[in-house]
């Protein structure tokens, strides 16, 4: 017999907030040590009560609009009740009755052509906290208790690997180009909800769900083991399949059970009532709608047209702060190819040095513009407008003034330039054959040679520059 395999996600992805969801401790990726994020709330000690971060209502919302969701108007927490150690309070505050989104859909492209997999559902909760044993005993971390998630629910509309990888990877393409979630190794975690039925059936098979799933190569064979042993208990009796929780060993490649499916009534869902029910009006939707980013594939194909390539256009849709950069230097008048070397190329390279990413890019739009301006219209040259960029990145000038004051704007080009040194080197043929035969001192001597003879027209460092390329490529 030939058997479909039917599969669900639940996708838990922790938002990139400054803070967690009901207190004020620095939220993901802010803890450097062990519990160093932590306050009396999020560590549930009684009587304190939490406080709704605004912005992570912004983010649900603003992923619930990716995804073509409903947004619920009016959207309430509950507290899901259970005990395990790395959760303080015993309940986690969830949302189980009125979830922020509902009924959305998000179409694939897939080797089969287009796939539709409906959202059932997204809802925002906090994380739980991190065991971390140690021989026999067991630490606790709550540096990640109450930092924000949302979790993304689908229909069990998947009927492949493919579909499954395929879905993954676009939310991550999605909440990534929307700043909603870095989507880091961990912040992006899956339960995979698999069954099996005899091809033709219009009635689903027994499931059984996968927790906590981080790696998609990980999922993939999970679920190809699953599904395997799904058809095994059906058409051999191997076993008799339940409806369970079951864990993905990765280094024997098999799935184990957990504990039998535990149902709602076991973890007494009941409204949380320290927390007001959230009302999103009209006005609040409408900025959070004036805020969101163009849709990926939108936004690929626009960077395209204008010439970007696709490697960057890689880049671009995966990173909200560079791409965003791009688009406001656009609209300040920028030539977007132009503008995103400037980004994806100078930019980085100066981050790089200073070791720092593109993610740690603090530029404003005005700045980059202004440079990149003074470079088109020629009243400097390319190499002084990355100098000037330098500054404003490492030091936070502002550009047009640290042009003047270190007259890089002078008349000359880098061409120009390189004409003045070579006459330089010819007249200095002695101390260049000294070069070239090893004594690394002459350099000195032609660069000083160099420096006299573009005294105030070229940049010091520049010169230097220059005279390293031609130096090096001798
Ligand atoms: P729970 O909250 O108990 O985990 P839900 O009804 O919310 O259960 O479903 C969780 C996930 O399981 C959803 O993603 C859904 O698509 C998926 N799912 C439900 N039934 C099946 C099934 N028979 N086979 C595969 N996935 C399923
Ligand atoms: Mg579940
Ligand atoms: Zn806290």
């Amino acid at each position: 017999m030939n058997y479909e395999m039917v599969i669900g996600l639940e996708t838990h992805v922790e938002l990139s907030t400054e803070s967690k969801i009901f207190c004020s401790c620095g939220g993901h990726s802010a803890a450097k040590e062990p519990n160093d994020c932590v306050c009396p709330a999020c560590s549930g000690m009684p009587g304190m009560l939490p406080v709704m971060n605004k912005k992570v209502v912004e983010l649900a919302v603003t992923a619930g609009l990716m995804l073509n969701c409903e947004i619920s108007r009016y959207t309430t927490f509950d507290k899901k009740n259970y005990y395990y150690p790395d959760l303080p309070c015993a309940y986690q505050i969830t949302q189980f009755n009125h979830p922020i989104c509902t009924n959305g859909c998000v179409t694939l492209k897939t080797s089969n052509g287009e796939r539709d997999i409906h959202i059932n559902r997204i809802h925002m909760e906090e994380d739980a906290g991190k065991l971390v044993h140690a021989g026999k005993a067991s630490y606790i971390d709550n540096n990640r208790t109450s930092v924000p998630l949302i979790e993304v629910v689908t229909e069990p509309d998947f009927r492949n690997v493919e579909e499954v990888i395929t879905y993954l990877n676009k939310l991550k393409t999605m909440l990534r180009s929307a700043g909603i979630s870095e989507c880091e190794e961990g912040a992006m975690r899956c339960d995979v909800n698999i069954s099996v039925r005899p091809e033709g059936s219009t009635e689903f098979g027994i499931r059984s769900e996968i927790k906590n799933m981080a790696s998609f190569e990980a999922i993939e064979k999970a679920i190809r083991y699953e599904v395997q042993r799904h058809m095994d208990a059906i058409e051999f009796e191997t076993e008799e399949l339940v409806q369970e929780t079951r864990r993905y060993d990765d280094l024997s490649g098999k799935t184990f059970a957990m504990r039998n499916k535990e149902t709602a009534a076991d973890y007494r869902y009941f409204p949380d009532p320290n927390l007001m029910p959230i009302i999103i009006d009209d006005e609040w939707l409408k900025a959070i709608k004036a805020q969101m980013p163009v849709a990926i594939d939108e936004k690929s194909d626009a960077y395209r047209e204008a010439g970007i390539s696709d490697k960057e256009i890689d880049v671009l849709i995966h990173n909200h702060i560079a791409s965003t950069l791009l688009d406001d230097v656009v609209a300040l008048g920028c030539d977007a190819k132009n503008a995103s070397g400037w980004i994806l190329t100078d930019c980085a390279g100066i981050l790089r040095k200073n070791g720092k990413l593109l993610n740690d890019l603090e530029v404003n739009a005005e700045d980059l513009a202004a440079i990149i301006n003074m470079v088109v219209r020629g009243t400097i040259n390319r190499m002084s407008g990355k100098k000037i960029l330098s500054a404003v990145i490492e030091k936070g000038v502002d550009p047009v003034a640290y042009c003047k004051e270190n007259a890089l704007d002078a008349k000359v080009d880098t061409a120009t330039i390189e004409k003045i040194m070579d006459t330089v080197l010819l007249e200095n043929s002695k101390a260049l054959e000294d070069y070239k035969n090893g004594k690394v001192q002459a350099k000195q001597a032609i660069f000083g040679a160099c420096v006299r003879a573009l005294k105030n027209t070229a940049d010091i460092d520049i010169i230097r520059e220059l005279l390293d390329k031609k130096l090096n490529n001798l």
